[in-house]
Formats: structure tokens, sequence, C-alpha cells
């Protein structure tokens, strides 16, 4: 697959990175059967095989089960890790985590930063993490606190670059100004069925910054996908089919699919998008590995866009 510099980094990335939010097939620890771990170790694989070597973790998903079955794979697949790039992400704390009566919350103090990196490093069974991210704003954030935590992870060799998820252009700029070592990432949801990013300043802070912005829920979660049924109790629905219907007809004439066309909207984007496909079916994740050999005119690019956003462009 073609690649991609991450951010003003050393890091360069497949087109398109691949996301393992869904490998332990459920959020619950509880509910991951040998079965469903095996499956999870095919499509990551599968995704290897495919050409991807950027894959994003989260200490969240499925409670750490997610980074355990892809380092049972690195632990397989001899010379894996030198071939790719991990990232994971902290500071988002479940209900009931460490104490019953904990809320749900977000947690960016140093100790947690550190704690929690420590463990996915462990559950991944590898050094250091190429890339760490934020998960999501921590309303209680203190900078200086931030910062010093990184430079705690980098200097002890267990973090190579970092960078945040899901943050405004405006806490983004406060972080880095307290941050020693540049933020090269910020993960966002971004797609045809979500496009406040293009709007609310993200993408041109990326683009200014030569920030990467990893794109999570590429597909919307599915329903831009080539299966997936219109939720016609929706409130968007009409603006889905008509979405839809621009996508299949585009299909047509292009003798591709929806699900290329909504990752080929995303790589179009000069501010150089990675989409973090995670789809856990093997023949998925290798078509939409095709995604990145794809492109868009500016007529495609901008008919799917006016479609998406179902009203005419000013
Ligand atoms: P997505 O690609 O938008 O959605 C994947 C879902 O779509 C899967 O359930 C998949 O089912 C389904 N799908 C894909 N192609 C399909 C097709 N042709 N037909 C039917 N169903 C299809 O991405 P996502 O999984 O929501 O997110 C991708 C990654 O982003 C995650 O793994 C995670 O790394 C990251 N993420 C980050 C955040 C954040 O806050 N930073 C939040 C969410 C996710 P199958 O598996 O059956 O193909």
């Amino acid at each position: 697959m073609q690649t991609i510099p991450i951010g003003k980094s050393k890091l360069q990335s497949s087109r398109l990175a691949y996301g393992c939010w869904r490998v332990a097939g459920s959020w619950n620890p509880e509910e991951v059967t040998p079965e469903r771990e095996a499956a999870g170790r095919q499509a990551i694989l599968a995704a290897y095989e495919a050409g991807y070597t950027l894959f994003d973790h989260a200490d969240i998903y499925c409670m750490g089960a997610a980074e355990r079955i892809f380092g049972q794979v690195l632990k397989q697949v001899s010379g894996m890790r030198k071939q790719v790039l991990i990232a994971s992400k902290c500071g988002i704390r479940k209900k009931g985590d460490p104490s019953p009566a904990a809320p749900y919350r977000y947690d960016f103090s140093a100790d947690y930063i550190i704690r929690s990196c420590e463990g996915s490093l462990k559950r991944l069974g590898i050094e250091t993490l190429d890339l760490y991210q934020l998960h999501r704003p921590d309303y209680l954030c203190d900078p200086e606190e931030v910062a010093e935590a990184f430079s705690k992870l980098k200097k002890a060799g267990k973090v190579r670059e970092f960078g945040v998820s899901n943050f405004r252009p405006s806490q983004l700029t406060l972080l880095q100004q307290a941050c020693p070592m540049r933020l090269i990432v910020n993960q966002v949801q971004i797609s045809l069925a979500r496009l406040q990013c293009l709007e609310d300043g993200t993408l041109d802070q990326c683009l200014g910054e030569r920030i990467t912005p990893l794109a999570w829920s590429p597909l919307g979660g599915g329903q831009l996908a080539d299966v997936m049924p219109i939720d016609l109790r929706s409130n968007d629905h009409a603006q889905r089919i008509g979405l839809r219907e621009e996508m299949e007809r585009l299909a047509r004439e292009r003798g591709s699919s929806r699900t290329i066309l909504a990752l080929a909207w995303l790589l179009k984007h000069p501010a150089g998008i990675v989409p973090i496909v995670g789809s856990v079916n093997p023949e998925r994740i290798k078509e939409s590995a095709r995604a990145a050999d794809f492109t868009l005119s500016r007529e495609e690019w901008y008919s799917l866009f006016e479609a998406a956003r179902h009203e005419r462009l000013p």
C-alpha cells in the first residue's frame, strides 16, 4: 500500500490504518471466547497481509482484550513488530474504575497517563509505543501536567510520538503550547456521514500545522458501506438515502463500491487524512485497502459532499 508521513515526524504509515476496537468482538471482556480471539487474530493478520502498517488501539477496547489479542499476533508472526507502527490511547475511565462508586470520566492526570501506557505496553508485549494519544479531552486537563507525563514516557523510551483524539483546534493549541514535543495527530470522527471537522477548523489546523488527521469510523460505523441497511426510523434517513443513491450512481459509473468511494473521499483531502478501517471481516479489510489506489476527481468529490450535506453549496 502507498505510504504517508505522520505529522512532521519520522513515522511513515500505510495510507489507510487498521483500527483494533472491534477485534475482541465485544466491549465486555467476559464475552471474549477463544473463537472470538481467533477471529480477532485473523482480522489483524488480514490487515497486515493487505499492507496496513499503522494499527490503532486504546486501553479501553474491550478493557485491554484488543491489545492482548494483538500481542498474541505479534508473538506469532516473526518480524511483524519491525514492520508496523503501534498506536494506543488513554484517558477514558469506565464507571466502577477503580472503586464501584467511581463514575465514567476522563483522566489526564500524570499518574494515570503513565500507568495506562505501561498497561498497554504489557498487554501488547512491546517496549515502546510508536504513537500515544489522549482519547477524549479531559474537562480538568492541566496542560503542564500532561506535558510532564509525556516527557517522562519519552525519556523512559516508552513512547516515540504523541497525539490527541477528538480535540477541538483550541484544545490542541493549548496543549501544544505546554508540550516540548510536537503533537503529530488528531484522531477525529470524519466521514461522509460526519462532516463537522470540515467546518469547525479541525482540518484547517491539521493542514496548516502539518498534523495528521486520523479518521475514525470512516464508514460511519458501517452505514456508508455496501450492505448496511438504512434505518428508516433515524431522523436523517432522507439525507442518508440521497447520499446512498449518489454513492451508488458513482460506484456504477466507476465500477467500484460505496466502501471504496467513502474511503477515497477522505483520502482526497489535502490534509492527508488517514482513514482507520474498522471491519473485522478479512475480505472487507482487503477490499478497503484498494481505496489507496483509487482517485476521485474534484467533481466526484463535490458531488458526494453535496449529497452528504443534503443541501446545495452556497
Ligand atoms: P467503520 O469502518 O466506520 O465501521 C466499521 C463497521 O462497519 C464494522 O462493524 C463493520 O462490520 C461494518 N462494515 C464495514 N464494511 C462493511 C460492509 N461492506 N458491509 C457491512 N458492514 C460493513 O469504523 P469503526 O470500526 O467505527 O472505527 C474504526 C476505528 O476507529 C476503530 O477500530 C478504532 O480504532 C477507531 N475509533 C476511535 C474512536 C475515538 O474516539 N478515537 C472512536 C471509535 C473508533 P464488519 O466488521 O462485519 O465488516
